[in-house]
């Protein structure tokens, strides 16, 4: 049926997927997964009478488990793999001096953006996929040969995402091998209040369930993905050989961090000077853009995320939403972040284990090879 999501990116009609969702929990011959972006668990909330920024992830997990979900891991998981290998591709990138700035590709109403309005800057976004789509094609893979044709099931991977825009980067064709997508749908913030509230399940009355593992290990990185600032932030993290602790990476990130349009930040790396920039809202991508290309700024690394203040104000979360929100939502990620185990990307187990394993001879899983798509 309809929603009521309004995408701030363009796609204008946005299916609502939860008659799928009832559809897959209820086939036996499926094993259903669902990942959950760091965004959602502060904003979901409010559908239900908490305030912005309170986190409800433990209440999210029990209520996707209650519909019938099999198992329910973090898309920050995910977003620890995005941060090693968009790091690796911009020291290779800086140490060759070529093709910079290097632009972050997660967002993908931004990747849709820079096709339309500047496809001759494409070689300068990531070939990095997003963490939504990294997810989806290592469960795939992990479980094509683990437990698949063991158990004789099908494998459905559901996001549950901030953004409308996820619908579409979900569906476009290179996000598709032999048949088998990545991921199988995505459904809003909003839409899964309302498959709450379609199953009877009282929000409030929820016992708090952990993650599954092994991919519910996140560091708190991979969840300050969810505010604008926070990739840079866990790239620069990851890069750093004396790994920051939270009361320094507070003077550290203090530039990057925050509402402002355009936000600057230099870093020392390797003793190289690197030039970061921050971008949220694609009229403020827009007017950088330009300057870059008339010569009148100069990054080496840029964060682009389409809509103002990232993910936690993306076009699938609760409505409405002001600055003082936007604020508050980034502010739980942020506090997750510092009461996490894992400080940095590259310190999460799991990550490093797939690394070793079936992403071993295998890291094309994890990148784009087509840059026009279909979205
Ligand atoms: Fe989606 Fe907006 Fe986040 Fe981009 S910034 S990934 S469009 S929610």
């Amino acid at each position: 049926g309809q929603c009521r999501n309004v995408c701030p990116t363009g796609a204008i009609i946005i299916k609502n997927e939860n008659d799928r969702v009832w559809e897959v929990v209820n086939d036996r011959s499926k094993r259903v997964i669902a990942q959950v972006a760091p965004a959602v668990r502060v904003a979901l909330g409010e559908e239900f009478g908490l305030e912005p920024g309170e986190v409800t992830i433990g209440k999210i997990v029990a209520a996707l488990k209650a519909i019938g979900i099999d198992e329910v891991y973090d898309t920050a998981f995910a977003a620890d793999m995005t941060v090693i290998e968009e790091s690796k591709e911009f020291m290779e990138r800086l140490s060759l001096g070529e093709d910079l700035p290097l632009f972050t590709s997660c967002c993908p109403g931004w990747v849709k953006f820079a096709e339309n309005k500047f496809p001759d800057m494409m070689d300068h976004v990531s070939s990095c996929k997003s963490p939504q789509q990294m997810f989806g094609a290592v469960l795939k893979e992990y479980y094509k040969n683990e437990k698949n044709n063991a158990e004789g099931k099908e494998t459905v991977v559901i996001s549950v995402m901030p953004c409308t825009a996820k619908k579409a980067e979900a569906a476009r064709e290179e996000f598709e091998q032999e048949g088998i997508r990545d991921v199988d749908f995505v459904i809003t913030t909003q839409e899964l209040a309302l498959l709450i509230k379609e199953a009877g399940i009282i929000f409030h009355q929820l016992e708090e369930e952990s993650f599954d593992m092994p991919f519910g290990l996140a560091s708190g990185s991979g969840i300050i993905f969810g505010a604008t600032g926070g990739v840079t932030e866990a790239v620069v993290t990851r890069l750093l050989k004396d790994k920051p602790d939270h009361s320094t990476k507070d003077i550290l990130f203090k530039e990057v961090r925050g509402l402002e349009n355009l936000k600057e930040a230099v870093f020392n790396v390797d003793g190289k000077e690197v030039k970061v920039a921050i971008v949220h809202g694609l009229k403020n991508t827009d007017e950088l853009i330009k300057q870059i290309k008339a010569g009148e700024r100069y990054y080496d690394f840029i964060e682009v995320m389409a809509c103002p203040g990232g993910c936690v104000a993306g076009g699938g979360q609760p409505i409405p939403v002001n600055a003082e929100m936007r604020r508050e939502r980034a502010k739980g990620l942020y506090k997750l972040d510092r009461t996490s185990h894992i400080k940095s990307s590259d310190k999460n187990p799991i990550v490093a284990s797939l690394f070793e394993g079936i992403l071993k001879d295998n890291h094309d899983l994890l990148h784009v090879h087509k840059k026009q798509g279909n979205i």
